[in-house]
């Protein structure tokens, strides 16, 4: 039997600060939040694993150091509100949801959307609403969002994203690059966006209508 509390510990020695995550409240939210709860089946005994997981529908619950990367470039504030394209499995939304004033998921597949309804409830967490839809229209009714985190890889970037995005916002997105991704952060600056490459990623495809709207 797996000691979850031992794994996680070792996951954010390991795999996380020996990386780069500095953020403490980055680092507090990975050690209050299991992330054995949003792993199903007999793959939870790899939750701490250094590796993306199977969470059904053909989608994964990211590396445990993408989840981390990305919310510490996003840095969200406790006042923030905050749109995730891509529930998946709720954990991302549940680390956000320990960050920020209101998370807004947006989910594609109604299953998965379900299983991270679920997850989140076991945590009694109550600041994050899940919807099923295209994600790359983004979420109009809780526009404009202080931050937009996309947790699947986008061929383009959707120009409704932009447009929720509140200035000064910005937005953390996988983008398709020779076979792989980059993770982009997009800034809204008063004088436009500005995009900063971070590093090559591989996520599972973004797909939707809002790319040519
Ligand atoms: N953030 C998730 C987590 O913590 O478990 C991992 C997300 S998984 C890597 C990417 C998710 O994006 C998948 O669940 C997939 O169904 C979803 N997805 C893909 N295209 C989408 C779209 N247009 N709108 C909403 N979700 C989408």
């Amino acid at each position: 039997m797996i000691n979850f509390e031992f794994a996680r510990k070792e996951m954010i020695e390991k795999q996380l600060k020996k990386r780069g995550i500095s953020d403490k409240r980055v680092l507090k939210a990975f050690k209050d939040i299991p992330r054995h709860l949003f792993v199903p089946g007999e793959d939870m005994d790899h939750s701490y694993d250094d590796s993306a997981l199977p969470i059904g529908s053909g989608q994964t619950i990211s590396q445990p150091y993408i989840t981390a990367l990305m919310t510490q470039l996003l840095r969200p504030l406790q006042d923030d509100v905050i749109l995730e394209i891509g529930t998946g499995s709720g954990f991302q939304s549940a680390i956000l949801s320990a960050l920020c004033k209101f998370v807004f998921s947006v989910e594609r597949i109604p299953e998965l959307v379900s299983y991270a309804r679920n997850n989140l409830n076991k945590l009694e967490i109550k600041n994050v609403q899940i919807f099923v839809g295209d994600g790359t229209l983004g979420w109009k009714s809780g526009a404009p969002y202080d931050g937009i985190i996309v947790t699947a890889g986008a061929k383009d970037i959707p120009p409704g994203l932009l447009t929720q995005l509140k200035p000064g916002g910005k937005m953390i997105i996988p983008l398709e690059s020779g076979g792989y991704h980059k993770l982009n952060i997009i800034k809204k600056e008063e004088s436009g966006f500005v995009k900063e490459e971070v590093l090559d990623c591989i996520f599972v495809p973004l797909i939707g209508r809002g790319y040519d709207e």
